[in-house]
């Protein structure tokens, strides 16, 4: 979700989707993620879409604005919500719980370990939500993370050792914050 004018991709749509409505939180409703919103219709659409809360008009997933994911990235059959938030080098993979493995098989996992690959040595992230079980992808490892919350943040390290740079991930308290994280971790 972005302020800025959204591109997106000639030729896609929503159509026969809607998995955004469950597998997101929605603030300005006070919905959870993995629970459908109560104003979906599942695979049809928004019942009250003229009216339907700014968060949700201004948001596209991927799969939408971003070309490089193809078709086997639809969310309607992939299962897999895939949101990239640039500020924070952040990108989220949720993942419906009706078939929360599907992100384990190509082409996801490779592309998914890809991103890590990436965005971890540039202090980002990617966290895999495996319905409300979340898994942070690192270049060394896949850590599972345990039951996160609407609203919980992950927190990405990394450390140099003898063999290379390896990372470690924790799901924070709500209230906490990075500074207070990183010393139970051990980092300052
Ligand atoms: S998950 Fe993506 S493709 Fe599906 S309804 Fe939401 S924005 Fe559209
Ligand atoms: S209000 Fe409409 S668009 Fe927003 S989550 Fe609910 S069903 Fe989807």
């Amino acid at each position: 979700m972005t302020g800025e004018a959204i591109q997106l991709v000639e030729g896609r749509s929503c159509e026969g989707c809607t998995l955004c409505c469950k597998l997101l939180g929605i603030k300005e409703l006070d919905k959870p993620q993995m629970a459908w919103c109560q104003h979906c219709a599942p695979g049809t659409g928004c019942k009250i879409y003229e009216s339907r809360p700014t968060e949700c008009a201004k948001f596209y997933c991927d799969y939408r604005t971003q070309s490089a994911l193809d078709e086997r990235w639809n969310p309607k059959t992939s299962k897999i919500v895939v949101v990239y938030r640039g500020n924070d080098r952040a990108m989220a993979v949720y993942v419906d719980p009706s078939r929360k493995d599907a992100w384990r098989k190509a082409p996801y996992y490779p592309q998914i370990k890809a991103w890590a690959n990436s965005l971890c040595p540039q202090n980002g992230q990617v966290v895999v939500w495996e319905g409300n079980n979340a898994v942070a992808v690192m270049p060394n490892r896949d850590k599972p993370l345990g039951q996160g919350e609407q609203g919980q943040l992950v927190a990405v390290f990394s450390k140099m050792t003898p063999q290379g740079m390896i990372y470690d991930a924790v799901l924070m308290d709500k209230e906490a914050s990075v500074e207070s994280v990183m010393h139970k971790v051990g980092k300052t």
